[in-house]
């Protein structure tokens, strides 16, 4: 039996993130992890290895559709399916090594299995016991399903197994315009995939600010995605190769079938919680399946701690990466702050879409005055030598102070842009002082700084 002053279940960017600062403070940290590699979700069968496709295949379609332009002529690529995975894969194993590398060079037990706390302060992996004054549960999140759909990750799959695919699919229906589903399913379309979006709602992303959802939409579209919104799917019946999808219009409730080779179901993710024992310790756990926190990740059982998507919040890797860090620095005494107001969102498409702070929707709910600044990326000289002229930038400022509320960016690079604006808003700026702000020539950035002057007397190249 060893004995820590924390132990850390999961791995993923929450537990994992959490552990290391854990160690840095001088805690005596393990981390259970009963997974053969390091890393979670995001860096297993998540953030990184569907990055990676989208890499992959944004090059197939730049070298499709800009290099005889630009003059560079010859062979266009031909697919190797087996090799980009080989390549995903390769992706995968640097960065859960890389973890592991972070783990012994900071003293970090890794204790291999599935976790269980039996009583606050014990935790058990396989035969062994051991002791803890703080735990800190980073279980992650697993798919979730509807009813009448099975999943059995050959063809009708969850993210998981759509980054795995045997063969690449002639005909795939994604169930769910969300995230996920929209960048594996732009993944599939380049692949050349016919890819169908349902979705229940009556518009994508629909937390989006819906101006920018609705260009996304239409970008998505001229990409050959096609959608059907408004449409609730009823059963998908499979057989070893092939599926059947029925769904129902919700302005008629009138029934249709689409055929696919594989379908994705991408309808959101739960909190994974299974086998830890939380019911019979008493932890309070909500209708959602989130496990109940304070806002210092204590939950109502001292000793122990709940960060990243087994809590409430966005499930996104970088916000359990600041709440494993706050969780950690509260431990060892530090008074951390989360600002859960300033989490910047990307959808990495192409273009990628980004978001910080509040929508235009939401901001007309609060009745709050405000401003808006936009630019077109066809203003920008950069984005114009670089095909990339689709898509805008938009930032919120409140109409009497200036100050930032929110920025929305489609267009290329978008989800590093947004970081300009993220800082910004955390020190209270106002849309002048990023007008005021040199920025280099030719950049994207200097999209940003024109819709910031044009929220002031007028962006210069529109
Ligand atoms: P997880 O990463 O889920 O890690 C939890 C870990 O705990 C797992 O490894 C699991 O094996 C382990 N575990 C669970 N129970 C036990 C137990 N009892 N004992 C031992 N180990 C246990 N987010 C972004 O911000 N950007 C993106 O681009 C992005 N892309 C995504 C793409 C896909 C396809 C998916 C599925 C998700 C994506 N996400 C993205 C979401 C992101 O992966 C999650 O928000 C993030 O991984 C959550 O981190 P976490 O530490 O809370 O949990």
């Amino acid at each position: 039996m060893a004995q820590y002053d924390v132990i850390v279940i999961g791995s993923g960017p929450g537990g994992y993130v959490s552990a290391i600062r854990c160690a840095q403070l001088g805690l005596k940290t393990a981390c259970v992890e009963g997974r053969a590699t390091l890393g979670g979700t995001c860096l297993n069968i998540g953030c990184i290895p569907s990055k990676a496709l989208l890499h992959a295949t944004e090059m197939l379609h730049e070298a499709e559709a800009n290099f005889a332009e630009m003059g560079l002529k010859g062979k266009s690529p031909s697919v190797d399916w087996k090799q980009m995975l080989a390549y995903k894969d390769k992706t995968i194993s640097q960065n859960t090594g890389g973890i592991e590398f972070l783990f012994k060079k900071n003293k970090i037990d890794w204790l291999k299995g599935w976790g269980k706390i039996p009583e606050a302060g014990k935790v058990t992996v396989g035969d062994e016991t051991h002791t803890a004054k703080h735990i800190i549960v980073a279980t992650g999140s697993e798919p979730s399903s509807l009813p009448g759909v099975e999943i059995d990750e050959k063809v009708v799959v969850s993210s998981t197994g759509a980054l795995e695919l045997g063969k690449i699919p002639k005909k795939m229906v994604v169930i769910g315009g969300g995230v996920i589903g929209l960048e594996l399913g732009s993944v599939y379309k380049r692949l050349g995939s016919e890819v169908t979006v349902i979705e229940f709602l009556d518009t994508i992303t629909p937390t989006m600010d819906a101006e920018v959802s609705r260009q996304f939409q239409k970008l998505l579209a001229k990409q050959g995605l096609e959608f059907i919104l408004g449409a609730a799917v009823q059963s998908v019946d499979a057989t070893k190769t092939k599926a059947k999808v029925t769904y129902k219009l919700r302005k008629d409730d009138s029934e249709h079938t689409l055929d696919a080779d594989t379908v994705l179901v991408s309808t959101g993710r739960r909190p994974y919680t299974d086998g830890l024992g939380l019911a019979d310790l008493g932890v309070e756990i909500s209708e959602r399946g989130q496990i109940k926190t304070d806002d210092h990740y204590r939950t109502n059982v001292a000793g122990i701690y709940a960060i990243g998507d087994a809590i409430a919040g966005p499930m996104l890797a970088h916000k359990a990466e600041d709440e494993g860090m706050a969780c950690a620095e509260g431990i060892a005494g530090q008074h951390p702050h989360v600002n859960y107001g300033v989490i910047p969102s990307v959808v990495y498409t192409h273009p990628e879409v980004s978001s910080v702070g509040q929508t235009e929707e939401e901001l007309k709910k609060a009745g709050r005055k405000y401003k808006t600044g936009k630019f077109s990326f066809m203003g920008n000289a950069r984005a114009k030598a670089n095909f990339s002229g689709d898509g805008f930038v938009k930032l919120l400022a409140d109409a009497e102070t200036d100050r930032i509320l929110g920025a929305h960016i489609i267009g290329p690079m978008a989800g590093d842009l947004i970081h300009e604006i993220c800082v910004a808003m955390e020190f209270g700026a106002a849309a002048e002082d990023i007008a005021r702000t040199c920025h280099a020539h030719p950049t994207y950035s200097e999209a940003v700084r024109e819709a910031a002057l044009a929220c002031g007397d007028g962006p210069i190249h529109s």
